[in-house]
């Protein structure tokens, strides 16, 4: 195993890892302990090159960073990569020689889950470093962080429906999730139980015939769900849907979801601002899996009711950047990144 180390700067430590005994070709970028160790997911994904692959590690190591200051989950920002083909390239040898990886690091990066990357992969990670959470509950660990990442979006949406409708009820307020998966799909169970119209929509035309039959929700084709008017547009699907083709079909108070990198450039959140609609950082909303996955950590180790109320922190956060973003006239998602250096900045 050949590990070697990358200069990036503005990064504490990027290396890459060749095997030749698996194939293992992976990426470790730890962006800032200031906080903590540096936690963020195992990433599996055909890149077509390093050079593509850096780019994600970095970028997302970096959001990693900005998403546990302002959770304040007492943890830095950090994320790692396998270039491979997850239908083809997994192997038991594979993932215990990136635990390998992982374990030279010393605990400075510890690794969870991330797309394409499952429980029984991440046991194999295990053999070779403990530098490694988001295993199965049965096991001590946190378990599936989804529900908890549907769990604080709720949270947040209440502070969402405050500022944008002037009440936090969800009594007849109409939500349209873009994405209906493990997040969206939970989270649309819920808003409906507090009284919310929930539209969905997924690529998935199973998944949405099934949440139509068991929970009776209205479902619109992705081409179509921008055009729909309601109180909250929540993507939950991929990130940059918010972009110069779509930022002027929306028909809603407020964007606020799960998926990551909502706004394909900071622009666009500007662009929401000038149109009075108000967006919720997603790293900010989405913060409930990382908040779950964190309290492993804390010394007795993982308790839900202890997870529970981490994950209520969601909703003053939120608050506090909607009120920088009011005062100050900065976009929402520039207030984020003020309250989370500022929260740097105090650990420093
Ligand atoms: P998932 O794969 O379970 O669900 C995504 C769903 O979106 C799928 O059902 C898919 O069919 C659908 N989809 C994909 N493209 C679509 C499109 N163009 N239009 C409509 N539907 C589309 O993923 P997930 O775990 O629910 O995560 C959803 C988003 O939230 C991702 O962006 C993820 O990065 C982000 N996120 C997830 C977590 C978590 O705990 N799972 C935490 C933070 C952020």
């Amino acid at each position: 195993m050949e590990i070697t180390e990358i200069a990036v700067e503005g990064y504490e430590r990027v290396a890459r890892c060749r095997d030749e005994a698996t194939d293992l070709h992976a990426l470790i970028a730890v962006h800032d302990t200031t906080l903590g160790p540096a936690l963020g997911g195992l990433r599996m994904w055909p890149y077509a090159s390093e050079d593509e692959a850096l780019f994600d590690v970095l970028r997302l190591s970096k959001g990693m960073t900005y998403k546990s200051a302002i959770a304040e989950t007492g943890l830095g920002g950090g994320k790692s990569v396998i270039i491979g083909d997850p239908k083809r390239d997994k192997s038991e040898a594979l993932f215990e020689a990136m635990g390998r990886f992982v374990e030279d690091f010393g605990g400075e990066y510890i690794t969870a889950e991330d797309m394409n990357i499952g429980i029984s992969d991440l046991e194999c990670v295990r053999r070779g470093t403990r530098w490694v959470t988001g295993l199965s509950r049965e096991s001590g660990s946190s378990g599936n962080p989804s529900p908890y990442t549907a769990l604080g979006c709720v949270i947040g949406l209440k502070a969402v429906l405050e500022a944008a409708c002037g009440s936090e009820s969800f009594e007849g307020r109409k939500v349209v999730i873009q994405g209906a998966g493990a997040v969206g799909g939970r989270l649309a169970v819920m808003l409906k139980e507090k009284g919310a119209e929930v539209v969905i929509c997924d690529i998935d035309t199973e998944r949405t015939e099934q949440l139509h039959n068991d929970h009776g929700f209205e479902h619109v084709d992705d081409e179509d769900h921008l055009d729909v008017e309601c109180d909250v547009y929540a993507p939950c699907a991929r990130g940059a849907g918010i972009n110069d083709e779509t930022v002027d079909r929306l028909r809603c108070k407020a964007v606020a979801g799960a998926a990551n990198n909502q706004c394909l450039e900071p622009r666009h959140a500007e662009s929401l601002r000038q149109r009075g609609i108000l967006y919720a950082p997603d790293f900010v909303l989405n913060a409930g899996g990382i908040i779950n996955v964190s309290v492993e950590l804390l010394e007795g180790g993982y308790d839900e009711a202890r997870a529970l109320g981490r994950i209520d922190r969601i909703y003053p956060n939120l608050k506090r950047v909607f009120e920088i973003s009011r005062s100050e006239q900065i976009p929402t998602n520039e207030a984020a990144f003020r309250l989370a250096e500022e929260r740097l900045a105090a650990g420093r």
